[in-house]
This record gives C-alpha cells, structure tokens and sequence, in this order.
C-alpha cells in the first residue's frame, strides 16, 4: 500500500504498560474524519508529535524517535508512552508502506477536552520528493526566535526542547524566510547564539571539527544530528556540541540543515552572503542517510 492512511490507538490501551498490543490499533483512512472536534491536539496544540523517515519499508532510527516522544510527554506531563506499543504500531504502519520514501508520524495528544484518556494516533504516507533541495541545497535567513540561551532552564513550562504539536511559530518562520528571498531560517537566541532551523537541526563544519549547536539551549536535539554525529565520527572526523555565536556563521567551511524525512540539505548561503558547499560530501551524507539505519 503507498496511500496514505492511520491507525488510531485504542484509549484504554494507551496509559497501560503493557507488552503484548496486538489488536489494540484500528487502522483507518487517513482522508476520512477520525477526530472528535473536543479534541485538544486541534484545538490548543497541546500535544507532541515525531516525524519519522521511512526508506524502502524500513523505519529510520526508531528507538531514538521513541526516546524523544518519551522525553516530550514527560515535558509536558503527558503518560509515558508504551514504547513497545508505538514500536509495534511503526512495524504495522512501515511493513504496509511499499518502495521508496515515506514519513510515519506519532502524535500523543491530552485527548478530549473533559475525557478522560489522552488520544494517540499513527499516520503513513509517501513523502514529498527532496531529491532537488537534497543536490542543490538551501539559501538561509537568520530569525530571532525572542529568547535567550537560559530561557529553557529558567523556563520549563515554555516546553523548549518539547517536541509539541504548536508548530504555528515554526511555520511562520518559514513563511518569513519567504518573504525574504530565502528557502528556509536558522534561529538566533536573543542572546545572539545560533539555535536550530524551523523544522531542522543546524550543523556547521570548521576544518575537521563538526559543531552542533547544544540541545540544553532550548532546541530539539535531532536524531538525524546523532545519527549523522556517528557517521562522521566513524570517519575520524572531531563532532562537538558547543555554544555557537551567530558571527561564527560565515566563517564556517559548511553547513548543512538536517532532519528526518529532507535529510541533509547544503546551506548555500547566509543572509544573503555565500556559504561554501561541498558537494560530494552531502551526496555521501544523504547516502548514509537514506541507508537501513537502526
Ligand atoms: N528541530 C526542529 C524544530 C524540528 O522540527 C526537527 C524535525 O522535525 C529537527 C530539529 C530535526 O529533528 P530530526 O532529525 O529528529 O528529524
């Protein structure tokens, strides 16, 4: 099957920490209403999400999606997912999608305003075709995203580092770096630190020595990123996590945006100025990406 379609999951199942879910999906059409319209995901956002690559009918990286899915519910006192439940709805979803490249999304909403358990679903459809940003990369913009480095530790209930389904900023951002000519942003703490990209994670390349800008700073930290961090340093190349001032942006010999279902996307330029691209690299990072990787 390459269409797109669901499973909801049963809601009595969903708070239990049980290890055998086998009859605890109802798979439906993605195009038919599923939702109650008490729904808090639709009504507030309040809820957390994960995007997750899929290649040739195999689930990218899977625990580490989970892991972060676990680390968003706790953020915003969600239940703790049952791991072994999503694990089992992601191999039903990816044994079901057919060649080629898919996205599987988990959403685990509050639920219905009033009820009682929180809702859960999975989703499955072909993914849009990057092969062109994948070769010809990404021009950027520069955006303040309106808090400083210390606003996630101060600040926990602003659910910085949640991946939660208020994505109505993130879009907006994009929209802006339209307007202004660009493909895509990069965030500046107000501080003047470089953050994450609306829907990406950001990593810049100094010589040998590849820099990420660190997870505690308010951002997602990308399970592209560490799977990209692994390849690298199996390549005998220095990785790093680091507090990166945005005037060390066009001093970089690289960049690139990296996320789940896009992959790795050059930065060509910053603000207008141009960034150097290594090409043959990229090409062996999206290879590598689009590889089985567990
Ligand atoms: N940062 C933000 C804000 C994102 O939305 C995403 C992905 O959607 C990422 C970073 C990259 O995360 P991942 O590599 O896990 O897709």
């Amino acid at each position: 099957m390459t269409g797109r379609f669901a499973f909801m999951i049963d809601p009595v199942d969903i708070e239990e920490q049980r290890s055998d879910y086998a009859d605890t999906f109802t798979q439906v059409d993605a195009a038919a209403p599923a939702l109650s319209v008490g729904e808090l995901s639709t009504q507030r956002g309040d809820g957390v999400f994960e995007s997750i690559g899929v290649v040739d009918g195999h689930a990218q990286e899977v625990v580490p999606h989970l892991e972060r899915l676990a680390h968003s519910a706790r953020l915003c006192d969600l239940p703790a997912p049952n791991l072994a439940q999503w694990h089992q709805a992601i191999d039903e979803a990816a044994a079901q999608l057919g060649s080629g490249e898919s996205v599987i999304k988990l959403i685990l909403s509050r639920g219905v305003e009033h009820g009682p358990t929180p809702t859960a679903w999975v989703t499955a459809a072909p993914a849009p075709d990057f092969s062109a940003v994948r070769e010809n990369g990404v021009r950027v913009v520069t955006l303040d995203r309106g808090y400083d480095l210390g606003a996630a530790e101060r600040a926990p209930w602003l659910l910085l580092g949640a991946k939660t389904l208020s994505y109505a900023v993130n879009m907006a951002a994009l929209r802006e770096a339209h307007r202004r000519g660009a493909d895509d942003a990069i965030f500046l703490s107000s501080d003047g630190f470089v953050l994450e990209a609306p829907t990406a994670s950001l990593i810049l390349r100094f010589g040998d020595r590849f820099v990420t800008p660190a997870p505690n700073g308010g951002i997602l930290h990308g399970t592209t990123q560490l799977s990209m961090y692994e390849h690298l340093a199996a390549q005998g190349f220095e990785t790093a996590y680091d507090r990166i001032p945005a005037a060390d942006l066009p001093r970089a010999d690289a960049a690139w945006l990296v996320s789940s279902v896009r992959l790795a996307a050059a930065i060509t330029a910053i603000d207008g100025v141009s960034l150097p691209v290594d090409p043959s690299l990229t090409a062996d990072l999206n290879r590598y990406l689009l590889s089985p990787r567990d």
